[in-house]
């Protein structure tokens, strides 16, 4: 054997058992369980014949490979990678793609049928898909990422296209992964911008696109206090967890706007100050490279504290699965909005409509960004460009719109915010697959 299979190691093997007790603690269902449970509530609203609900709850592809690596040291590593697509009734798929070492099929799946009811409840014209490589990318160097996502678009490129499939940003992938997609795809096929969104704005990417769902999330805030009573953003307190790209946008906007960050976390460490952060300055402390932890202006929490710091608003914006059975009751906040994907398992869901905490659902709340990926979309197909001006008032406008059908059905028919929401989309997605037929 040549000596590079020395080191042959996958990363999924390696990391399966980790994963697995991760996942006990925070729910007793998987990903997708959660996922087909709430949709499954909405469908208890609707009375639609048991074959269509399975045709809806059903992804109509996955793809599982393999992508070898030949590392800087010499040896090769392996990491699995997925891609689901689970529906295209009202236009392309669309979805992330995301490197993260707890990825695998069945939180892809989860993930993929997400972003179907979130571009219907946002009414999109595209599909939902989901993909993703089991891989801690602080383990690779800038090389080594290139190439497994160069290798990914390689795997995957039989199935993705313009009109077809198209990727995009979520945890840990940015506009750097999103121009090597761009990039390996353009080899193969020609020109064609439109093949992935969340590209940087300097190589077709749209003006507003990496603010988008953090300032999405604040205009979806927005719409809730005025459909509450509740008054305005200024002076409210916040308390996010996550301080990605998602939620550091969502801190700078609130901020912005007079609201009181109280508290943010990341994966290392809480920072809290009751008078609100300085957000700028925490965003150019990490920006430096800098710890949560060692910025002076707040102080320091374990970062599982976060989730019970009393504010007026909790937003969860990291991982899947936090808020739990264990921690419902512990929550000391007026309303949860969910600017992460799948943040909220079901028997936790419960236990916050039991205790009157207001839920904002994900498949809304974080519907900001695949909008903008669509302004991307069709600003490449255009060959035109947007001023950020009019992607953020079109965004404004698509958050407000989608607000407004979800909590008419939620007033009206008595039902929570998020069956509301996933009534709303698979109404939309079945109305389109019934009228195209089925032949
Ligand atoms: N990954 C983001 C999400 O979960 C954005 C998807 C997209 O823009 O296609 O909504």
């Amino acid at each position: 054997l040549p000596s590079v299979a020395a080191g042959l190691e996958t990363c999924g093997a390696r990391r399966a058992t980790d994963g697995a007790e991760l996942h006990q603690r925070r729910t007793k269902m998987s990903h997708s369980e959660a996922t087909n449970f709430y949709i499954n509530e909405a469908l208890e609203h609707l009375e639609y014949p048991k074959r269509l609900r399975k045709l809806l709850l059903t992804p109509e592809r996955e793809v599982a490979v393999e992508l070898a690596l030949l590392r800087d040291n010499g040896e090769v590593a392996t990491f699995n990678a997925y891609r689901v697509q689970h529906d295209n009734s009202r236009g392309p798929y669309k979805g992330g793609l995301r490197f993260h070492p707890d990825v695998d099929l069945d939180d892809v799946r989860s993930l993929a049928s997400l972003m179907t009811w979130k571009t219907a409840v946002m009414d999109i014209p595209f599909g939902g898909a989901k993909g993703g490589v089991c891989v801690d990318p602080r383990d690779l160097s800038e090389r080594e990422l290139e190439i497994l996502t160069r290798k990914l678009v390689q795997a995957l490129r039989p199935i993705l296209g313009t009109y077809e499939d198209i990727p995009a940003p979520d945890m840990n992938t940015g506009a750097r992964e999103m121009a090597w997609i761009f990039d390996e795809y353009t080899k193969f096929a020609g020109f064609s911008p439109g093949i992935v969104t969340g590209k940087p704005v300097w190589l077709h990417g749209s003006l507003g696109r990496e603010a988008a769902t953090g300032r999405g999330t604040v205009f979806a805030i927005r719409e809730l206090f005025k459909a509450q009573g509740l008054g305005e953003i200024k002076n409210k307190s916040f308390v996010i967890q996550g301080f990605g790209n998602v939620g550091s946008w969502a801190a700078q906007i609130l901020y912005e706007m007079g609201g009181r960050v109280v508290a943010v976390a990341d994966a290392f460490g809480a920072v809290a100050n009751e008078h609100g952060l300085e957000v700028p300055e925490l965003r150019r402390h990490l920006a430096d490279r800098h710890s949560l932890a060692s910025f002076s202006g707040g102080v320091v929490l374990p970062k599982e504290a976060i989730l019970t710091v009393p504010c007026d608003v909790l937003i969860p914006a990291a991982i899947g699965g936090v808020i739990t059975e264990e921690n419902a009751a512990d929550l000391q906040c007026k309303i949860v909005v969910e600017a992460a994907n799948g943040p909220t398992t079901p028997e936790a869901d419960q236990i916050l409509r039991q205790r009157g905490v207001t839920v904002l659902p994900d498949i809304y709340t974080n519907g900001g960004g695949v909008t903008v990926s669509f302004f991307e979309w069709v600003q490449n197909l255009q060959n035109f460009k947007w001023s950020e001006e009019e992607v953020n008032s079109k965004l404004d406008r698509v958050m407000v719109e989608a607000f407004q059908g979800i909590w008419e059905l939620h007033t009206e028919d008595k039902i929570p915010l998020r069956v509301a929401a996933f009534v709303k989309a698979l109404q939309r997605v079945t109305r389109a697959r019934v009228h195209r037929g089925f032949d």
